[in-house]
């Protein structure tokens, strides 16, 4: 998640909308998964964050 100080983008909007997407589908499994990829993988190979950014999803 990101606590913005500027104006978001509409990119922003969408990985950040994405995130709550994952959440509904993850349900609470979303952030000791999340915290275990950031770990595993770290920011830029995290599957989640890469599944938030335009790359291939994980899930439709
Ligand atoms: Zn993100």
């Amino acid at each position: 998640m990101i606590v913005a100080s500027f104006e978001p983008t509409p990119a922003v909007w969408r990985h950040e909308l994405r995130h709550v997407a994952q959440y509904e589908r993850l349900g609470l499994s979303f952030l000791p998964l999340y915290l275990w990829y950031r770990v595993r993988y770290g920011y830029f190979e995290h599957p989640l964050e890469r599944d938030a950014s335009e790359d291939p999803r994980l899930f439709s």
